[in-house]
């Protein structure tokens, strides 16, 4: 049976936590280091919102030098660095290339930009891109992780980019981070939490059900159906896009949140996948957006749209946003032409921004702030996580734990600056200490150890002790690997683990065969009967499906 990270139901918590994204999960550890017991819930899984729909990039955010938001590149660009140290198993180093059609443009705008006019650089010379990049080397100096910036010329350019435009004259490169299972991620931030506070509790598919009576809350599990009260000290509604919906269910009257719907296509192309060279391509773009894309997994991740959004509820990657996404790629290598049939499957979610009127959505900050309120007819504090990024969600945490310290009357105990996480922990640094660890492991050393970074050893030890083998139609998983997940790491749904906590998804690996195979493994551990495998399936095939999952769907059709 599933060792259980659900807790015995206590009715009091000093704090409950509505949203397990990356806000709600930092928030949740970083609280816990200082020994506050909290419940976190979330209706659906760990990171399943807009924690599950980023470009995956751990980054300083050179755009916003545009919007002179200095103080949010500065702590952007520390907070990439110390994830690339603190998460060294899931964030890593990507190189950017940067291409410019032109060395004076923008310049003009950029300069009354700084000086506080309303300019909008439409587009970027090399000289802008350069002193851009100048400022962004200044700021990767305080904590150190990344080499600086060079340049190329036309010349080395075309040398090493060849199907890259001929329109570009010049390119910046410089370096971000990008991270491979943010989810995963997400997920070690709750266990971390949980194992430094035992009194902590998470719960998945539950929500806050009818308002709170005098300060108590009925929260209601989805799947089971149980309903239990529970109290606390302060509330924090961590619920991103979402959050004026969980107030106003509250009896909170709050209009925060402005959100822009973002998607992104990953697809399966050779041509794209070589023309990369193995970098990211960060260019601007006919419409004045930039857009992005890189190698993911073998396949190449494309993004993405900004579309405001005002029920995330119904946010979906439309058909145009596909073909929009697709047709980008010919502006940066005009030789290559996707259709709708290289794409392998795509996402989308709802940035949580801060509500600003009578601004383009492109240019909302993406800081981040917290609101105040009270819980209508007590003296309990409701905190609202607004805006914020993956790559600053430690910042925000650590901002948001201080604001309920001080409420809670305790301080800080323990920092989470240098606090590696999970996996991350004594990962090997260098290629010796590598080697002596995937050896350590055993055979299958260097893909656990990219997957679950030094906690492989412990999912190694665990399959061997069940009949671990090859899932057949997954070779590169292993009965044993799944049968440890779904044992230690909260999985409720088969999509939890599909989606979640491992990249089969985002591989490209899915198909009907590998759904049946791993719903059975899970189905053993977590004791789901026959009618219950069958939901599970139709359930996450459903689920995949509208994430336009190819093999899935072209499985169902062949069905
Ligand atoms: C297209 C796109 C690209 C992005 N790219 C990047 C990037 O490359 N790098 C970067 O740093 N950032 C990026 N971001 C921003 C980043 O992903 C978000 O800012 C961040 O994930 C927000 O986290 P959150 O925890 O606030 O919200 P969310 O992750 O949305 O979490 C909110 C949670 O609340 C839950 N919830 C909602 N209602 C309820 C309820 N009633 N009861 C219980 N739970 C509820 C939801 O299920 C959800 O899990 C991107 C975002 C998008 C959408």
């Amino acid at each position: 049976m599933p060792e259980k990270i659900v807790e015995k139901k206590n009715s009091h918590y000093s704090v409950l936590i509505i949203g397990a994204g990356i806000n709600g999960c930092g928030t949740f550890r970083d609280l816990c280091l200082q020994g506050v017991d909290c419940l976190l819930i979330d209706r659906v899984d760990v990171c399943s919102g807009a924690s599950a729909a980023p470009s995956r990039l751990i980054h300083g955010g050179i755009k916003y030098l545009e919007t002179n938001e200095f103080r949010l590149v500065r702590e952007s660009a520390m907070e990439r660095n110390r994830l690339l140290n603190n998460a060294p198993h899931y964030v890593k180093a990507l190189e950017v290339v940067f291409p410019v059609n032109s060395w004076f443009a923008g310049l003009k705008d950029g300069f009354l930009g700084y000086l506080g006019f309303r300019a909008r650089i439409k587009e970027r010379g090399a000289l802008l891109v350069e002193i851009g990049l100048r400022i962004y080397d200044f700021y990767n100096r305080k904590v150190k992780a990344l080499p600086d910036h060079r340049f190329f010329g036309r010349g080395k350019l075309r040398e090493q980019f060849p199907a890259v435009t001929k329109n570009a004259v010049a390119a910046g490169l410089y370096y971000e981070g990008r991270v491979t299972h943010a989810e995963r991620l997400g997920l070690e931030l709750v266990l971390d939490g949980l194992a430094a506070q035992p009194k902590s509790a998470l719960r998945t598919y539950t929500e806050v059900q009818g308002q709170p009576q005098q300060g108590a809350f009925t929260l209601k599990d989805i799947i089971s159906g149980e309903t239990t009260k529970v109290t606390a000290d302060v509330v924090i509604n961590a619920s991103g896009a979402w959050i004026d919906k969980v107030n106003d269910s509250l009896g909170v009257a709050s209009s925060y949140m402005g959100g822009s719907r973002g998607a992104h296509v990953i697809v399966k192309h050779e041509g794209l996948l070589k023309a990369t060279q193995g970098r990211m391509m960060y260019f601007g773009c006919k419409d004045g957006r930039f857009n992005l894309l890189y190698p993911f997994f073998g396949n190449v991740l494309v993004g993405s749209t900004d579309l405001a959004q005002k029920d995330p509820d119904l946010a979906h990657c439309s058909a145009e946003e596909v073909d929009y996404l697709l047709s980008v790629v010919s502006e940066i290598f005009p030789d290559i032409k996707l259709s709708r049939d290289d794409v392998i499957l795509t996402y989308s979610g709802v940035r949580p921004l801060p509500r600003a009127s009578g601004k383009d959505i492109g240019d909302v900050s993406r800081d981040h702030s917290i609101g105040r309120d009270k819980l209508p007819g007590t003296e309990v504090p409701v905190l609202s996580l607004i805006g914020g990024k993956w790559t600053t969600f430690r910042a925000f945490s650590e901002q948001s734990c201080h604001a309920v310290l001080l409420m809670l009357g305790k301080t800080r105990i323990v920092s989470t600056v240098e606090l590696p996480i999970g996996g991350g922990r004594n990962y090997p640094r260098d290629e010796n200490s590598r080697n002596a660890m995937v050896s350590k492991i055993g055979t299958r050393g260097n893909e656990l150890l990219d997957r679950y970074g030094t906690k492989a050893l412990e999912v190694q030890q665990f399959a061997a002790m069940t009949q671990d083998r090859p899932v057949s139609s997954l070779p590169s998983y292993s009965t044993g690997e799944i049968a440890y997940i779904c044992t230690h790491e909260n999985v409720r749904h088969l999509a939890d683990l599909l989606l979640r906590r491992t990249a089969i998804t985002m591989e490209g690996l899915l198909t009907a065969q590998v759904i049946q195979e791993t719903a059975i493994v899970a189905a053993n551990i977590l004791g789901w009967d026959k009618t219950r495998l069958a939901t599970e399936i139709e359930h996450a095939t459903t689920e995949l499906a509208r994430r336009s999952v190819k093999s899935v769907r072209s499985d169902l059709v062949q069905n």
